[in-house]
Formats: structure tokens, sequence, C-alpha cells
């Protein structure tokens, strides 16, 4: 079987269907420059996410097909080869606040509120969302999927003390930008529906005083002078 990575084909030896095992195959009998990442093998760390024909997948639990195209993930910048810098982790994980903050050690906590944030605190960090969404794509301001899906699960956090702090910190490049298509809620390998967790943001956002940017100045424009509702927005 044959897979592409980028431009290049290589030949497949036929007994292996891994993706990631393909990647090894090539890095130790094809082209020892090949650069990957893999570490736990078992989809557990994110760290070998690719595109396998524009869709991202983990090359660890993926079976290819011969004629596969394997690139990198999309809006991070390339290292080299498959491997792309992860620094906007970090980066947007802080801006977002999508941390404890302050917390009370003594809070008694229930399964119940174990089972509220049990999928969101299931995210591997693959990337793999941010990859996918369109509005990170034209800016990359944008806090994006997983650190918004990470808030909403330290806001549910009965332990965490911070609530309006983190709310704030979502409020500009956040929950707003978001255009809820759904294509991170699509790639995530954890089942994290990520856009439900931004429409929860936003409703939480609105309960709290806050208000969509976009929608408050459009419904200013359209009031004309005298005070009346423009629905043409003159
Ligand atoms: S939310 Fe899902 S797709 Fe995004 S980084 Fe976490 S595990 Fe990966
Ligand atoms: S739902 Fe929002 S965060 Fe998810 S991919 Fe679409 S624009 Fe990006």
């Amino acid at each position: 079987m044959t897979i592409i990575i980028d431009t290049t084909s290589y030949d497949i030896d036929e007994k292996i269907t891994n993706l990631l095992d393909a990647f090894i195959y090539i890095k130790e009998s094809l082209n020892k420059s090949f650069t990957f990442k893999y570490a736990c093998k078992s989809g557990n760390c994110g760290s070998c996410a690719v595109r396998v024909n524009g869709v991202e997948k983990l090359a660890c639990t993926t079976s290819f097909k011969s004629s596969d195209v394997i690139l990198p993930l999309r809006n991070l910048p390339i290292v080299k080869d498959l491997i792309i810098d992860n620094q906007n982790i970090k980066d947007k994980l802080l801006l977002s606040q999508a941390f404890l903050s302050t917390f009370n050690n003594e809070a008694s906590i229930s399964q119940h509120d174990v089972d509220i944030i049990d999928i969101e605190s299931s995210c591997i960090l693959c990337n793999s969302c941010y990859s996918s969404c369109p509005v990170y794509e034209v800016n990359k301001e944008f806090l994006g999927p997983f650190a918004l899906t990470r808030v909403y699960r330290y806001l549910n956090d009965t332990k965490e003390l911070s609530s309006k702090s983190k709310l704030d910190a979502i409020q500009k490049n956040g929950v707003w930008d978001c255009t809820l298509c759904g294509a991170c809620s699509i790639v995530c390998p954890q089942s994290i529906d990520i856009k439900n967790d931004i429409v929860k943001l936003q409703n939480l956002s609105v309960q709290n005083g806050y208000q969509n940017p976009a929608f408050s100045s459009s419904f200013e424009s359209n009031f004309s002078f005298d005070g009346g509702f423009n629905p043409n927005g003159f």
C-alpha cells in the first residue's frame, strides 16, 4: 500500500494497517529524516494528531488505506514534516484562565459534580480542534476551542472561587467570536462537544450581565435618532 505524506509517496509493508505504525516503518526503513511525534500509542496523549485526507485524526488510533494523503495539523506553525509548534496550548490556556485559580480545598464534591465536568476533563490537548477551526484560521487572537471548553470545565468546578474573572477573560476574542460551526466537535477524538460548551458559556455570560458585542452594536445602529427601531439599519 502507498501513503502520501505531504507530496511524497511511500510504499508501506502490506502487513501494516495502523497509521502510526506506517510512520515508524517509513522512519526505520525508508526515510530516516522523516519527522513526526508520538508517545503513548494508545490515544491518550494527543501528540500524534495529523490530518488524513483533510480530517484531523490521531495516527495511533487510525487505520489507513492506499493513497491516503497525510498532512500536519493546520493553523499552527510547522516545525518539520508532521510536527507542529504547540506553543498555543500554553498561551491560550493562560489567556483564558483555563485552570483552577482561587480554590476552596474544603469544598465537598459529589459524583454529580464530577459528572458535569467529566467529559471536558478528558481533553488531551491534541490541537485537532484548533486545526479545524475556521475562526482561528483567520484570527490567531481567538482563544479557540479547547481553551473555551476548559474554561467551561473550571467554571463548573465546585472548588473554583474565581468564576467572575474567568467569564471576563473569555469575552474578548472568545465566546462571541465563535461561529458555532461545530467543526471542532466533529474532530475531537475525546468526543467533547466543544461547540455546545461554547453555547453554554454564551448563555452563562448573558446571565451574568455580558452581551454579544456584535449584537449590541447592530442593535444600537438599528435605532434611528428619534428612537424608533429601523430594521434596515439606516
Ligand atoms: S478539545 Fe478535543 S480536539 Fe481539542 S485539544 Fe482537546 S481532545 Fe483535542
Ligand atoms: S464551533 Fe467555534 S470554536 Fe468550534 S470550530 Fe467552529 S468556530 Fe471554531
